[in-house]
């Protein structure tokens, strides 16, 4: 099934123009094949859980836009809401009432929070509730973990995932040594470490930070109690805890990862899914916290097109159409995807873990199950570009990069599946003849 005569003559020459303009041709790390090696496909359209390409390729899309599109992509409440509310004008540098009722929707299914502020970007979220946690405690250090990603916040870009993480550098040429200095960064799951560097430093740290449930060095739930134990230490110092669930939040059930782990974090981090696929982004917490935010307080946060009509529409439809029903829908898509996925790597003899975090998962060519960026990183990611490409030639796109989530959308239809299920066993022989390269 490896379609060599998929055209893609228009995706390249498209790239070719990109790179001359754009560095790397990509306006953001992730999309660029970096590890998978290849053109990365010039998308023109989509409709449900269809792609189509620039060369007119179909394709099941297991990315959805890094997670935003729950429901599908053009899911038809959203693109109405987004006439409507561009129709009516696209910003204006004073409130409306539709950013109220977005919060007032986040708000409703996460209970610890209670003041919310929107951004624009899920790195602006967690920038901004660092210095919030920082302003509020006047404290300086901040403890994050090895393979979480924040955005490309400085202070966070230590040892980070995703993109980072892909491309192999331990953090940022550019990010300073005195910023650096205050992060801390320790190993995923332990709380020993983070216990011990508390006895340490625990006067000196604003807060401790980390993804709800790690996506971005493939998905690597936390062991549970984890995150009531980060809860417990950091109450125990007067440091804040930030949950970032920028990736999770609204995706893995209606109240994030917090509807299925519910600590409480003083301040969470939401993206991708409030978004409705235009830049939106929120951060919210306890209102003691968010009320030391200007124009209340003396931290500084602002945003020229935060809380702009248009995104603000397409996240408060998708948090609107996204009821009990699609959740249902989203698990019972993973679960039929992950099966697939592991018979098929299973027939084909390749030794492999897809640990789940709710209706998220990733694929690890590992023998023992993927506890923290470490074990992320030793496991054969050398076996993913050929397994990768088997997909996307065959017309399924994944996440092209061993150390990121796959996303399913509600709008999965059998065709989809039939098409995957088609497909897997090439893709999985792929990974299974790869030969693992000399050291
Ligand atoms: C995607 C992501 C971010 C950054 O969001 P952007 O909108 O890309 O800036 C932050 N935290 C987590 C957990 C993410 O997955």
């Amino acid at each position: 099934m490896g379609n060599a005569d998929r055209a893609t003559a228009v995706s390249e020459r498209l790239f070719a123009e990109a790179c001359a303009v754009i560095p790397g041709g990509v306006n953001s790390p992730a999309r660029a094949f970096a590890s998978v090696g290849g053109t990365p496909r010039f998308i023109e359209h989509a409709e449900g859980c269809w792609l189509t390409d620039a060369d007119g390729n179909r394709y099941v899309d297991l990315v959805c836009s890094w997670g935003p599109m729950i429901l599908g992509h053009a899911h038809p409440s959203v693109v109405d809401a987004v006439r409507a509310a561009a129709g009516a004008g696209l910003s204006f540098g004073a409130p409306t009432r539709t950013e109220t009722e977005l919060a007032t929707e986040i708000i409703a299914r996460v209970p610890a929070v209670s003041k919310v502020r929107l951004v624009n970007s899920g790195t602006e979220a967690t920038m901004s509730a660092l210095r919030l946690a920082r302003g509020f405690t006047g404290r300086s250090k901040v403890i994050k973990f090895s393979g979480c990603y924040h955005g490309h916040v400085d202070a966070l870009l230590a040892d980070a995932g995703s993109g980072v993480a892909t491309l192999a550098l331990p953090s940022s040429p550019g990010v300073t040594g005195a910023t650096a200095a205050d992060t801390i960064v320790l190993p995923y799951n332990d709380v020993d470490s983070v216990a011990a560097v508390f006895g340490q430093f625990g006067d000196q740290i604003a807060a401790v930070i980390t993804e709800a449930s790690p996506g971005n060095m493939g998905v690597v739930p936390p062991a549970p109690g984890f995150n009531a134990a980060l809860r417990a230490i950091a109450s125990e110092h007067g440091a804040l805890l930030i949950i970032d669930e920028v990736m999770t939040g609204f995706r893995v059930s209606a109240s994030g990862w917090y509807g299925l782990d519910p600590v409480e974090a003083d301040l969470f981090t939401f993206g991708k899914v409030i978004s409705g696929g235009l830049p939106a982004a929120a951060f919210g917490g306890r209102a003691e916290v968010m009320d030391r935010l200007a124009p209340l307080g003396p931290v500084y946060q602002a945003g020229t097109l935060s809380g702009n009509p248009v995104a603000t529409a397409a996240g408060l439809a998708t948090l609107r159409a996204a009821d009990a029903d699609v959740y249902a829908v989203l698990d019972k898509n993973a679960d039929r995807l992950t099966a697939l996925l592991s018979e098929a790597l299973t027939d084909a003899g390749v030794p492999h873990q897809i640990p789940r975090a709710g209706n998220m998962f990733s694929v690890f060519f590992a023998e023992e199950p993927v506890t923290d960026f470490a074990a992320a990183r030793a496991s054969a990611t050398w076996r993913f570009p050929a397994f990768f490409h088997a997909l996307l030639d065959a017309g399924v796109y994944p996440p092209c990069s061993a150390f990121e989530a796959w996303f399913v959308s509600a709008a999965l239809t059998d065709e989809a599946f039939e098409r995957i299920t088609a497909v897997l066993p090439a893709a999985a022989r792929a990974a299974a003849t790869t030969p693992e390269p000399k050291p």
